[in-house]
């Protein structure tokens, strides 16, 4: 038998606490930095475990097993919920008005306690340090920089390895690794601009900084479509506009929310400046009498994959699961801020996908052409992924990445 099958016996077993566990979370979820009641569990099943507990970034918890010799191998789960008001009918739905589990981080929760326990209960399979990270706040990229601000790198042993995964409106049974760039750098950007105020029927007596924004949205449009190569990805979009009050008064200022999503840092330096620039000159020619303000802010970095730690990952996936559960996944548009977590500990890092769809119904959509409209995605009211088999596949993935790195017979080396 080999160390993961020997660990991933009981796994049936652990997956029935497994279940009511993520139930539970589901019904009771937290939003960013708040998650109480969620970090007390997780530190009480740790503990139970024989994990050494510690708390970091006030909702983060950290379990440190100690297992003799060999590498250390970091593993993250968000545990955080969003503003949204569920929708899915299930009867394990939020208990909470207008919070939901609709990016499914209480799977991740649910899957990573799981192989926190298996590797704890199998302690004669593997060797090395095991360390989980239940991490607050990843929805508005605070909580990865509130652990590592609390002092993660002196508190934790340095990780040869750091792991990640997410579920994803893809078919259940299936995970998606790839090597490079997995998740988009994202940025917020609050841009002020300025005009001078006037009554409505006075428009001579105003610079009209509703009609400044407009002109701005419309110029920002030729950034991706004329400035980036064909074929770079990148994303500008303007999520929000807000100016004045009532139709016959022209503001003084408006306001404008923008979103960009680059995986290129250099293309992202240089979104940014077109950004401003465009805006300065807009202001320019509309006789701003003030400089525009830019406020970047909800700032992700950028999630890309070392290939040789995916490459290895990747193989004890497709061992286990078989060829046809594990595939190469495309780049998502999203964005994460694991990543800030490895960056500050020096460790390469994977992060992989997990399906969460009904097969039959994911196939259905596919064959009909309509994925996009038939089943929804995280952050939607109607996030419902079905517990099994996604909650026994994400939790083997964890055991998986992890054994390819403690196990007795592994080499124990990260490729360069
Ligand atoms: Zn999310
Ligand atoms: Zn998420």
């Amino acid at each position: 038998m080999s160390n993961a099958s020997e660990v991933l016996a009981n796994l049936d077993s652990e997956l029935e606490w497994q279940r009511e566990l993520y139930k539970d979370l589901h019904q009771h979820p937290e939003l960013s930095m708040e998650e109480h009641r969620t970090a007390g569990i997780v530190e009480r099943r740790l503990t139970e475990f024989g994990y050494d507990v510690q708390r970091l970034g006030g909702t983060g918890v950290v379990g440190i097993l100690a297992n003799s010799a060999g590498s250390t191998v970091l593993a993250r789960a968000d545990i955080d919920a969003l503003p949204v008001t569920e929708a899915t009918g299930l009867d394990y739905a939020s208990s909470v008005d207008g919070v939901m589990h609709a990016c499914g981080h209480d799977m991740h929760a649910a899957a990573l306690l799981g192989a926190a326990k298996l590797l704890a209960d199998h302690r004669d399979a593997w060797s090395g340090t095991y360390v989980a990270v239940f991490q607050p706040g990843e929805e508005t990229a605070a909580g990865a920089r509130a652990m590592i601000a609390d002092g993660l790198a002196a508190k934790v042993p340095k990780p040869d390895v750091a792991f990640a995964q997410h579920v994803m409106p893809q078919e259940a049974g299936t995970i998606g690794t790839t090597p490079g760039p997995v998740l988009s750098a994202g940025d917020s950007l609050k841009i002020t601009v300025h005009g001078r105020g006037a009554h409505g029927s006075m428009p001579h007596l105003s610079i009209d900084p509703v009609v400044l924004a407009a002109s701005i949205v419309t110029r920002l449009q030729a950034i991706v479509s004329r400035e980036v190569q064909p074929g770079q990805f990148a994303v500008v979009t303007v999520g929000a506009i807000n100016a004045g009050t009532k139709s016959n008064i022209i503001p003084d200022s408006a306001e404008l929310l923008l979103n960009l999503r680059t995986y290129d840092p250099d293309l992202r330096k240089r979104v940014m400046a077109s950004i401003e620039r465009i805006v300065r000159g807009e202001c320019a020619a509309a006789g701003s009498p003030r400089d525009p303000q830019f406020d970047y802010y909800d700032q992700f970095p950028l999630t890309s994959n070392d290939p040789a730690v995916t490459e290895r990952v990747t193989a004890a996936f497709t061992g286990h699961f078989g060829e046809h559960a594990v595939f190469r996944v495309a780049p998502v548009t999203a964005s994460e801020d694991f990543s800030e977590l490895p960056d500050a500990l020096g460790c390469p890092y994977t992060y992989w996908t997990v399906g969460s769809v009904n097969p039959e119904r994911y196939r259905k959509a596919v064959a009909s052409g309509t994925v996009l409209q038939d089943i929804p995605a995280n952050h939607s009211p109607a996030f419902a992924p079905v517990i099994d088999p996604t909650l026994g596949i994400a939790t083997s993935a964890h055991v998986l990445a992890a054994l390819a790195y403690l196990s007795k017979q592994a080499t124990n080396e990260v490729a360069p």
